[in-house]
């Protein structure tokens, strides 16, 4: 079954039964100050499980393009080096807004699985949440258990904890007990030698989470007690590349026909073949993912910038962009010719592709092309610094001038120095940072050149670091 088939079924199969099928929010979040980006199909319903709103159908199902890059969830540094997490990716999900419960919930996605998409039984498996003996008491999900232990032996079903079975919105608000659908994709022989149970939630590349059925069942009010919800709600989410992986036969989402048309394309550009070497199969990965996030990023209206999510979808680019210089030998601009193939492979289900892409593809055009002047020269720069450097550490004034001077990101410093065998000195890093802010705050006048970067906008105060990739800290800023 292919992919466009694998999205329209799950979305027929719940309109079956009585959902209304919505269309997915944007992923670039414009009016949120908690969130830059959609992370989970939830977010676009939040104001219904706060009660703020009443929502026109208590049933609703769709595929959400959520970006899972910054905040609570950041899967940036697993992208390209596993095989099933991704910067952007789909997730569908069918909601009860009030309306069914646990035993709809739980028997539809089995139903669905093995009936529908025939799944194996005997290579799922299924958490319930344990309970917890935190100050909240919270109790094990008898009822969940129940419910799965008419479908599914016992064997299969795992006891999970707070952290992978436990939902909260917040520190305030709705939450409650969650269970995960996990599906093992190993060989008969490996599975006869250990068993599946033990490694789900275990970070495997053949065992994997794929859906996530959370009950909102609780209040949790600001002193930190539970109250229940009078109306209950269903919240699920299911990763649509790794679903595919998993009807596909395949044993990594970039195997699947969401990704094989990217990489093709990617090997004809740069000559690469994948499956060749660990080095540049992790390159063609990272490109044809974050080929995705930039486009449907600027899609919706959120291009390339300095600040906030445009300074985001910049990085991903450039990290993309880099992977190609250093590991393919792309030396020209090449991340906007597979735009075109994206669209074909996507422009149905996402019209928005479809409409803008002659700006998506102008935009990263330009993109690429600016920072691959400034990579070349950075590159030269960073080896002279290093040539000089005694021992391992790496002066952070020096990654400083760097960055200040060309442009050359901070977090893409550390990567090439991290694979040379040093690290950076971060803490030097910041304070010639925090220097260089005082300096530009008592400036008369900024340049507007391509290297001012976070220091050009006056309107800017300095509130902290966030991390975006590997031990990295990046400079956050707020507009004052
Ligand atoms: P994982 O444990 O694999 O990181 P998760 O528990 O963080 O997943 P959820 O927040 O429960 O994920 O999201 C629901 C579903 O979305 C998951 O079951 C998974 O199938 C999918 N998913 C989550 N993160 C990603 C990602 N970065 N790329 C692709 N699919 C994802
Ligand atoms: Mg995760
Ligand atoms: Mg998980
Ligand atoms: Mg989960």
């Amino acid at each position: 079954m292919n992919s466009k088939e694998i999205r329209k079924q799950f979305l027929a199969f719940f309109e079956g039964k009585k959902h209304k099928i919505v269309p997915s929010a944007p992923m670039v979040i414009k009016d949120d100050p908690t969130l830059l980006f959609t992370n989970a199909g939830m977010n676009q319903f939040k104001e219904f499980f706060l009660g703020i709103n009443e929502p026109k159908n208590t049933r609703v199902v769709d595929t959400q393009k959520c970006l899972r890059v910054s905040g609570k969830h950041n899967d940036l540094e697993e992208v390209g080096k596993d095989t099933y997490h991704h910067t952007m990716f789909e997730m569908l999900g069918n909601w009860s807004f009030g309306d069914y419960f646990k035993e709809e919930a739980i028997t539809w996605a089995w139903e669905l699985l093995t009936q529908v998409f025939k799944i194996e039984k005997d290579s799922l498996y299924v958490s319930v949440f344990e309970g917890s003996e935190d100050a909240d008491m919270l109790e094990k999900d008898n009822e969940a258990y129940a419910i799965w232990n008419k479908i599914v032996p016992a064997d299969r079903i795992i006891m999970g904890n707070k952290k992978d079975n436990f939902w909260e919105m917040g520190d305030q608000g709705p939450c409650g007990p969650c269970s995960e659908i996990h599906v093992d994709l190993r060989s008969d022989e490996e599975k006869s030698k250990v068993s599946g149970a033990s490694l789900v939630n275990q970070d495997h590349p053949l065992v994997v989470e794929i859906w996530n059925l959370v009950f909102m069942q609780y209040n949790r009010k600001a002193d930190g007690s539970l109250e229940s919800l009078p109306a209950k709600h269903v919240d699920t989410g299911m990763g649509f590349e790794r679903l595919c992986m998993a009807l596909q036969g395949v044993k990594s989402n970039y195997d699947t026909d969401v990704f094989t048309p990217l990489i093709r394309e990617i090997e004809i550009i740069t000559d690469a073949k994948y499956g060749k070497t660990e080095e540049a199969d992790i390159a063609i990965r990272v490109i044809a993912d974050h080929i995705r996030a930039v486009a449907f990023s600027i899609a919706d209206g959120q291009l390339p910038s300095n600040t906030g999510a445009g300074y985001v979808i910049r990085r991903i680019l450039r990290r993309a962009v880099r992977y190609g210089f250093t590991f393919l030998e792309t030396k020209e601009p090449f991340m906007y010719r597979l735009v075109n193939v994206l669209t074909q492979n996507m422009g149905e289900a996402f019209p928005e592709l479809r409409e803008q892409k002659q700006l998506i593809e102008n935009v990263i055009k330009e993109e690429e092309h600016s920072f691959l002047k400034t990579l070349d020269q950075g590159l030269v720069l960073l080896d002279s610094i290093i040539e000089k450097t005694k021992g391992d550490i790496v002066d952070g004034r020096k990654a400083f001038e760097l960055y200040d001077t060309y442009g050359f990101p901070i977090d893409l410093t550390a990567l090439i120095l991290n694979e040379k065998g040093f690290s950076l000195d971060e803490a030097g890093f910041n304070v010639a940072m925090q220097e260089q802010k005082n300096r530009s705050k008592t400036a008369s006048e900024t340049s507007k050149g391509d290297w001012e970067i976070l220091h050009s906008d006056l309107e800017q105060e300095f509130v902290g670091y966030d991390r975006l990739e590997a031990d990295v800290k990046i400079v956050k800023y707020r507009k004052v």
